[in-house]
């Protein structure tokens, strides 16, 4: 055993007791603590061996998250089939490895959301399965993209546990059963169908909960809870639209819901979603117009109506929503804020840089982050990090979380920063911060 290795050890011992909590598995702390001969795990400081109840564990380093995902660039695709599924992978990777377990979960799910939508055809869905944002971009492939008309799906299927499409596999599917619900509109609003997408998503999540866990962490606008703005033109709230769906459903029950959606039905006409009786939906207010239309036509109520018991409904949830993490995610935020510190004490953008993920590498390279590390470690001089909160999001392509974080220079003077941090399978990496641009 090398000295390396036994520090390690002895850093892991200090970790553990120092936060009072029983190991739990391996994922307890670093990922990688199980084979740490690779060099891919090491303890930065010579570590002292704390006293139980010691606030302060030491530092344990990350392994770098390169943005080396295999491309399969050009690689030919393998093929399998269900009753209503064709799907498309390349061999080796995690869908090929799961394949039947794809399938059937994806079986169940079409039958249940089929059922729930009253669609009598069965059309044929092509799945194409890419094992990371690198090999979807290298192939022309969407991740995460639907194809409603064209019975097509293209998603990333990373294997994780936590994964999106481990756990909301239903959500691109209704989309593309939700074009059999009218045999003359295709589509309805965006803000209508992602909602619907949520809510049968088949995570069994309250879909009030759910947005109340996107309001408390920042990701949608806390000002507003029920009345609507730009972003629900363009539905980019999915937490709103989830809520407002189930309300609806809630309310009135499933075909009524459905009589009210398809009352929402819209077409792309000049560069615009385009209503029948509203036009253009191009602002909230339209976009709030249409909806009132829709539900005092199928439901005989206002929005005004609607709205009111919406918004208890949301209070509620706000009141109750579960936001924390399990403690041993908590622990490796906590270890990967003070890893950045570190860096940026050391002026070492190398290990700044072990902070960040190597998993959204399709928008932006490797390049660009060893960049933002230089430029973080060199600008921060003095600067700590306090961590003020920590917020559960639900998921992106893994489980994410919002880090509310104080920073403090080296005058004292502090300011608040967001990290958007995710679990990837290296282990929480930040995906989004202030540093990054
Ligand atoms: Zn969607």
């Amino acid at each position: 055993m090398t000295n390396k290795n036994l520090s390690l050890m002895i850093a892991v011992t200090a970790f553990s007791s120092a936060c009072g909590l029983e190991s739990s598995g391996p994922r307890d702390v670093d990922v990688d603590v199980a084979n740490p001969t690779d060099g891919a795990v090491e303890s930065i400081d010579t570590p002292e061996v704390k006293p139980p109840g010691s606030i302060e564990p030491p530092v344990i380093a990350l392994s770098t998250d390169r943005c080396d995902d295999a491309a399969h660039a050009g690689e030919a695709w393998k093929q399998t089939a269900s009753h209503h599924f064709a799907l498309n992978f390349f061999a080796g990777t995690p869908a090929d490895l799961d394949q039947s377990d794809i399938l059937a979960k994806r079986e169940a799910a079409y039958n249940e959301i089929r059922t729930a939508l009253g669609v009598t055809q069965e059309p044929l869905v092509t799945a194409y399965l890419t094992p990371s944002r690198l090999a979807a971009s290298a192939n022309g492939r969407g991740a995460g993209t639907a194809y409603p008309g064209q019975n097509r799906i293209e998603v990333l299927y990373t294997g994780a546990e936590d994964g999106y499409e481990s756990n909301r596999y239903g959500h691109e599917l209704t989309h593309i059963l939700e074009a059999y619900i009218d045999p003359v509109n295709l589509r309805r609003h965006p803000f209508m169908s992602e909602g619907l997408a949520e809510y049968l998503d088949q995570s069994g999540r309250d879909m009030h909960a759910a947005y109340a866990q996107q309001l408390l962490a920042g990701m949608e606008t806390r000002v507003r809870l029920t009345t609507l703005e730009s972003r629900d033109v363009s539905a980019r709230n999915y937490g709103r639209a989830g809520s407002f769906v189930q309300l609806l459903v809630e309310r009135y029950g499933m075909p009524t819901f459905l009589d009210i959606f398809r009352a929402t039905a819209v077409t792309w006409t000049n560069g615009c979603w385009t209503h029948a009786k509203v036009g253009c939906v191009n602002t909230p207010e339209k976009l709030t117009a249409m909806l009132d239309d829709a539900i005092q036509t199928k439901a005989y109520e206002t929005w005004a109506v609607v709205q009111q018991a919406w918004e208890q409904k949301v209070h509620e949830a706000l009141a109750s929503a579960d936001t924390e993490l399990p403690a041993a995610d908590v622990k490796e935020i906590e270890n990967l804020v003070r890893v950045g510190d570190l860096a940026i004490a050391r002026r070492d953008a190398d290990m700044y840089r072990s902070t960040l993920d190597g998993f959204y590498c399709d928008a932006t390279a490797d390049a660009m982050r060893d960049e933002v590390s230089r430029r973080a470690v060199s600008a921060m001089t003095g600067m700590t990090s306090k961590i003020e909160g920590i917020r559960a999001t639900g998921i992106k392509n893994f489980r994410t979380a919002q880090v509310f974080v104080r920073r403090t220079d080296s005058r004292g003077l502090a300011s608040f920063i967001t990290l958007s941090v995710e679990h990837l399978p290296m282990g929480w990496r930040v995906t989004w911060g202030p540093d990054w641009f």
